[in-house]
């Protein structure tokens, strides 16, 4: 499967992580920036999958390439999977992570089941193809933010195995078990390598 790859996103973070998994199937990987492509997408799908597969169709589209998304979010077991597709306008279209994380612990106050789970589904279209897979990582809600690391829910996502929130373990590590990561290695399962 080889030829060039268009990430769409502008988040340089993503586009290192998507390298190092996917790098052997294609002969270049670039993004939105490198492409020189100016894409906004809206993001009214229902569903993590409905938005990535969204997202990879219309930079496919425009690029003329294969082209991969992925739409990630924290789901909330006592919020019924909240804030789910809203996680990034959560409190509100321009809320930033910090509205967000004040309007997730108001929402869990007393609550002590404090499950909670990243999600990840990714979504590559090359031609009429569209494969999509997800990656999941489980955690419980702090009842305090810690750590300065990451970005989003970071501070407040407590990883019970490490003993640590998403905040305050290196970048490496917890790209190495994000949901994101997972969603990866499943699509590289999928494609058969
Ligand atoms: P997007 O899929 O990159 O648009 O992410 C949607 C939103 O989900 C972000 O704005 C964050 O609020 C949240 N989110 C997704 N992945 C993470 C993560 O790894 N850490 C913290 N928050 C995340």
């Amino acid at each position: 499967m080889m030829g060039r790859l268009l990430i769409a996103t502008n988040n340089q973070g993503k586009v290192k992580e998507i390298k190092a998994i996917l790098g052997n199937f294609y002969d270049e990987i670039v993004s939105l920036k490198d492409a020189g492509i100016d894409l906004e997408v809206v993001e009214d799908g229902d569903s993590f999958e409905a938005n990535a597969v969204k997202k990879a169709r219309e930079a496919a589209q425009v690029a003329g390439c294969d082209a991969l998304a992925d739409d990630s979010g924290l789901c909330v077991d006592a919020l019924d999977g909240a804030p789910g597709v809203y996680s990034a306008r959560y409190a509100g279209e321009n809320a930033t992570d910090e509205d967000n994380n004040e309007k997730l612990l108001k929402k869990l106050e007393g609550v002590t089941a404090r499950g909670a789970r990243f999600v990840s589904v990714v979504a590559l279209v090359s031609g009429d193809n569209v494969t999509t897979a997800c990656g999941e990582v489980c955690g419980v809600i702090s009842h305090e933010p810690s750590g300065n690391g990451g970005f989003g829910y970071d501070p407040l996502f407590f990883v019970q195995k490490l003993g640590q929130t998403f905040a305050e373990i290196p970048l490496e590590i917890k790209n190495s078990l994000s949901h994101r990561a997972r969603a990866l290695e499943a699509l590289k399962q999928k494609l058969g390598k």
